[in-house]
C-alpha cells in the first residue's frame, strides 16, 4: 500500500524545492549583455551556463508539472502503482521520477 499521507506531505515538499529551484534557475540566466565588463572567454563561459541552465530550467519546470499532476491525483486509487505489475512503486521512486509509472522491476 502507498502511504498517501506521507507522499503528500514530500510532494508539497518537492514542490516547494523545485519552485525554489526554478526562480534560482530564473535568475542565472538571466541575459547575458555585451556590456558585462568580462572577457571573451569568460563570456563564452557564460553563453555555456546559460544554455545548461536553461535545459536544467527547463527540467525542473516538467518536474514541477508532474509533481502538481500526481498531487491533483492524490485521491486516484491507482496512483503510486506500477502500471504493468499493479504493483505499489516506492514514495522515493515516484518523487524522484514523477513521470514515472512503472516500478523498478518493470521498467528495465
Ligand atoms: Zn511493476
Amino acid at each position: 500500500m502507498i502511504d498517501k499521507a506521507q507522499l503528500s506531505e514530500k510532494l508539497s515538499e518537492q514542490i516547494t524545492l523545485t519552485e525554489k529551484k526554478i526562480v534560482g534557475f530564473e535568475e542565472m540566466s538571466a541575459p547575458v549583455t555585451p556590456d558585462d565588463a568580462i572577457g571573451r572567454i569568460s563570456r563564452m563561459d557564460a553563453i555555456n551556463n546559460k544554455a545548461v541552465q536553461e535545459a536544467a530550467l527547463s527540467k525542473a519546470r516538467e518536474k514541477l508539472t508532474k509533481l502538481k499532476v500526481m498531487q491533483a491525483n492524490l485521491d486516484d486509487p491507482k496512483l503510486g502503482l506500477c502500471k504493468r505489475c499493479g504493483r505499489p512503486i516506492p514514495t522515493g521512486r515516484l518523487l524522484l521520477m514523477p513521470e514515472s509509472a512503472f516500478c523498478v522491476r518493470c521498467s528495465r
